[in-house]
């Protein structure tokens, strides 16, 4: 149960909250977006972002990323399922995530990621 006016969630069976007097309601509004892109740097109507390395290794993107954020290349972790490839119980692992730079910054983005052997 959760109070829609400051969304806090209580245990079933109370009523009210206790801070607003507000009647609980079952659900609140989804009135937010999950913060999924949260890692997008490219603004939305950009052109078209190239993909330039793809893992599902987390260690590996960390430096993938780092190479990037080193040399001031803007990009964008696309995360994608494979579906029916890996168990569903691998569950977070079970995401390959392809790193998407802007057509400009590709061939840097490639070169850089060449250089250091990922
Ligand atoms: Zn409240």
């Amino acid at each position: 149960m959760f109070c829609p006016k400051c969304r806090y969630e209580y245990v079933a069976g109370i009523k009210e909250c206790p801070g607003c007097r507000e009647a609980l309601v079952e659900e609140l509004a989804q009135d937010h977006q999950p913060a999924q892109n949260s890692e997008s740097k490219l603004k939305p109507g950009y052109s078209k972002p190239v993909t330039v390395f793809a893992t599902a290794d987390a260690g590996l993107l960390a430096v993938v990323k780092s190479i990037l954020d080193g040399a001031g290349i803007k990009y964008f972790a696309r995360n994608e399922l494979i579906q029916g490839i890996l168990p569903v119980q691998s569950g977070a692992f079970n995401s390959l995530v392809e790193i998407q730079v802007r057509p400009e910054d590709a061939d840097d983005a490639r070169a850089l990621l060449d250089v250091k052997g990922v």
